[in-house]
Protein backbone atom coordinates (compact mmCIF):
# COMPACT_ATOMS: atom_id res chain seq x y z
CA UNK A 1 0.00 0.00 0.00
CA UNK A 2 0.97 3.44 -1.14
CA UNK A 3 -0.02 6.86 0.82
CA UNK A 4 1.25 10.09 0.08
CA UNK A 5 0.68 12.59 2.74
CA UNK A 6 1.46 16.60 3.12
CA UNK A 7 3.60 17.90 5.91
CA UNK A 8 2.36 21.69 7.04
CA UNK A 9 0.93 24.06 4.97
CA UNK A 10 1.20 22.04 2.04
CA UNK A 11 -1.78 22.81 -0.51
CA UNK A 12 -4.19 19.60 -0.21
CA UNK A 13 -5.81 20.08 -3.68
CA UNK A 14 -1.88 19.44 -5.03
CA UNK A 15 -1.32 16.46 -2.73
CA UNK A 16 -4.72 15.03 -3.93
CA UNK A 17 -3.72 15.78 -8.06
CA UNK A 18 -0.27 13.73 -7.40
CA UNK A 19 -1.95 11.12 -5.77
CA UNK A 20 -4.04 10.69 -8.44
CA UNK A 21 -1.41 10.57 -10.71
CA UNK A 22 0.52 8.47 -9.19
CA UNK A 23 -2.33 5.37 -9.21
CA UNK A 24 -2.59 6.26 -12.83
CA UNK A 25 1.02 5.86 -13.15
CA UNK A 26 1.49 2.80 -11.32
CA UNK A 27 -2.00 1.42 -11.53
CA UNK A 28 -2.14 0.81 -8.05
CA UNK A 29 -3.80 2.30 -5.44
CA UNK A 30 -3.04 5.47 -3.61
CA UNK A 31 -4.31 6.42 -0.67
CA UNK A 32 -3.87 10.41 0.08
CA UNK A 33 -3.43 10.35 3.55
CA UNK A 34 -3.37 13.27 6.21
CA UNK A 35 -0.93 16.51 7.40
CA UNK A 36 1.66 15.58 9.34
CA UNK A 37 3.68 18.64 10.96
CA UNK A 38 7.00 19.70 10.27
CA UNK A 39 9.57 17.86 11.94
CA UNK A 40 10.85 19.25 15.54
CA UNK A 41 13.97 20.80 14.99
CA UNK A 42 14.87 20.04 11.19
CA UNK A 43 14.78 23.60 10.38
CA UNK A 44 18.14 25.30 10.04
CA UNK A 45 18.08 28.78 10.91
CA UNK A 46 21.57 29.92 9.76
CA UNK A 47 20.73 28.21 6.19
CA UNK A 48 16.85 28.56 6.19
CA UNK A 49 16.47 25.18 5.18
CA UNK A 50 15.07 21.67 6.64
CA UNK A 51 16.87 18.61 7.43
CA UNK A 52 16.14 16.20 5.07
CA UNK A 53 16.32 13.48 7.28
CA UNK A 54 14.37 14.49 9.46
CA UNK A 55 11.64 14.32 7.02
CA UNK A 56 12.58 10.56 6.36
CA UNK A 57 12.29 10.04 10.01
CA UNK A 58 8.83 11.47 10.70
CA UNK A 59 7.23 9.62 7.34
CA UNK A 60 9.06 6.50 8.39
CA UNK A 61 7.09 6.39 11.71
CA UNK A 62 3.54 6.98 10.16
CA UNK A 63 4.29 4.54 7.21
CA UNK A 64 1.71 1.27 6.49
CA UNK A 65 3.18 -1.52 7.53
CA UNK A 66 5.41 -2.75 4.61
CA UNK A 67 3.74 -0.03 2.33
CA UNK A 68 5.76 3.09 1.13
CA UNK A 69 4.71 6.70 2.23
CA UNK A 70 5.75 9.57 0.24
CA UNK A 71 5.78 13.23 1.86
CA UNK A 72 4.86 16.40 0.16
CA UNK A 73 6.17 19.87 1.53
CA UNK A 74 6.88 23.03 0.90
CA UNK A 75 10.12 23.70 2.57
CA UNK A 76 13.56 23.64 1.12
CA UNK A 77 15.61 20.38 2.08
CA UNK A 78 19.25 19.80 2.53
CA UNK A 79 21.54 17.11 3.59
CA UNK A 80 24.60 18.28 4.94
CA UNK A 81 26.35 17.53 1.52
CA UNK A 82 24.53 19.07 -0.72
CA UNK A 83 23.38 22.91 -0.85
CA UNK A 84 20.01 21.41 -1.55
CA UNK A 85 17.87 18.20 -2.47
CA UNK A 86 14.65 18.10 -4.74
CA UNK A 87 14.00 15.17 -2.71
CA UNK A 88 15.38 11.72 -0.68
CA UNK A 89 14.24 8.48 -0.48
CA UNK A 90 15.44 5.22 1.02
CA UNK A 91 16.54 2.84 -1.35
CA UNK A 92 13.75 0.00 -1.37
CA UNK A 93 12.62 1.44 2.04
CA UNK A 94 9.53 3.04 3.30
CA UNK A 95 9.43 6.27 2.70
CA UNK A 96 10.05 9.24 0.40
CA UNK A 97 10.23 12.87 0.34
CA UNK A 98 9.68 15.27 -2.55
CA UNK A 99 10.22 19.37 -1.82
CA UNK A 100 8.57 22.10 -4.36
CA UNK A 101 10.52 24.74 -2.67
CA UNK A 102 12.95 24.51 -6.08
CA UNK A 103 10.11 23.54 -8.64
CA UNK A 104 8.12 26.64 -8.17
CA UNK A 105 8.76 29.65 -10.72
CA UNK A 106 8.88 31.71 -7.71
CA UNK A 107 11.79 30.81 -6.53
CA UNK A 108 13.82 31.91 -9.41
CA UNK A 109 12.00 35.12 -9.38
CA UNK A 110 9.08 34.31 -12.48
CA UNK A 111 5.79 34.51 -12.04
CA UNK A 112 4.06 31.37 -10.40
CA UNK A 113 2.94 28.48 -13.09
CA UNK A 114 0.79 25.75 -11.20
CA UNK A 115 0.62 23.80 -14.15
CA UNK A 116 4.78 23.62 -14.41
CA UNK A 117 5.14 23.21 -10.68
CA UNK A 118 2.61 20.52 -10.96
CA UNK A 119 4.26 18.56 -13.84
CA UNK A 120 7.44 19.30 -12.06
CA UNK A 121 6.30 17.67 -9.22
CA UNK A 122 4.72 14.47 -11.13
CA UNK A 123 8.09 14.11 -11.97
CA UNK A 124 10.05 14.11 -8.65
CA UNK A 125 7.37 11.96 -7.13
CA UNK A 126 7.87 9.22 -9.18
CA UNK A 127 11.47 9.83 -8.98
CA UNK A 128 11.81 9.44 -5.42
CA UNK A 129 8.66 6.42 -5.02
CA UNK A 130 10.78 4.53 -7.97
CA UNK A 131 13.98 4.64 -4.89
CA UNK A 132 11.50 2.81 -2.88
CA UNK A 133 10.44 0.53 -5.22
CA UNK A 134 14.02 -0.58 -5.27
CA UNK A 135 15.13 1.70 -8.50
CA UNK A 136 18.15 2.80 -8.90
CA UNK A 137 18.94 6.10 -11.59
CA UNK A 138 18.86 5.93 -15.15
CA UNK A 139 20.68 6.44 -17.95
CA UNK A 140 17.57 7.12 -20.04
CA UNK A 141 17.43 11.26 -19.16
CA UNK A 142 14.07 11.15 -20.31
CA UNK A 143 12.74 8.66 -17.55
CA UNK A 144 11.55 9.75 -14.84
CA UNK A 145 14.37 7.82 -12.68
CA UNK A 146 17.60 9.94 -14.85
CA UNK A 147 19.31 11.86 -11.88
CA UNK A 148 18.16 15.78 -11.75
CA UNK A 149 20.57 17.95 -9.74
CA UNK A 150 18.74 21.06 -10.87
CA UNK A 151 16.24 22.26 -13.09
CA UNK A 152 16.76 21.53 -16.66
CA UNK A 153 17.53 17.73 -15.27
CA UNK A 154 13.90 17.71 -13.94
CA UNK A 155 12.75 19.85 -17.11
CA UNK A 156 14.06 17.21 -20.06
CA UNK A 157 12.80 14.27 -18.51
CA UNK A 158 9.27 13.09 -18.67
CA UNK A 159 6.41 12.38 -16.14
CA UNK A 160 6.97 8.58 -16.45
CA UNK A 161 9.31 5.76 -16.33
CA UNK A 162 10.95 4.24 -19.49
CA UNK A 163 9.74 0.68 -19.90
CA UNK A 164 12.68 -0.90 -17.67
CA UNK A 165 11.99 1.24 -15.01
CA UNK A 166 8.51 0.57 -15.15
CA UNK A 167 8.31 -2.80 -15.12
CA UNK A 168 11.19 -3.15 -12.24
CA UNK A 169 8.30 -0.80 -10.55
CA UNK A 170 5.41 -2.96 -11.00
CA UNK A 171 6.98 -6.43 -10.39
CA UNK A 172 8.26 -4.37 -6.90
CA UNK A 173 4.39 -3.41 -6.30
CA UNK A 174 3.20 -6.75 -6.87
CA UNK A 175 5.53 -8.47 -4.95
CA UNK A 176 5.05 -5.74 -1.96
CA UNK A 177 1.18 -6.71 -2.47
CA UNK A 178 1.63 -10.75 -2.20
CA UNK A 179 3.82 -9.99 1.07
CA UNK A 180 0.72 -7.86 2.85
CA UNK A 181 -1.75 -10.91 1.81
ZN1 LIG B 1 17.34 9.72 -7.29
ZN1 LIG C 1 14.25 4.31 -16.73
Amino acid sequence: MITVVRFGRFEARIQSEVADFLARSLDCEIECGGLLPEPEGALDERRGQWMSVEFLKALLAAAPRRGRILGLTGCDLYIPMLSFLFGQAQLDGAAAVVSVARLRQEFYGLPGDEGILITRLRKEALHELGHTLGLVHCPDRSCAMSLSTNLPQVDIKRDEYCENCLQAARARLAALNGESK
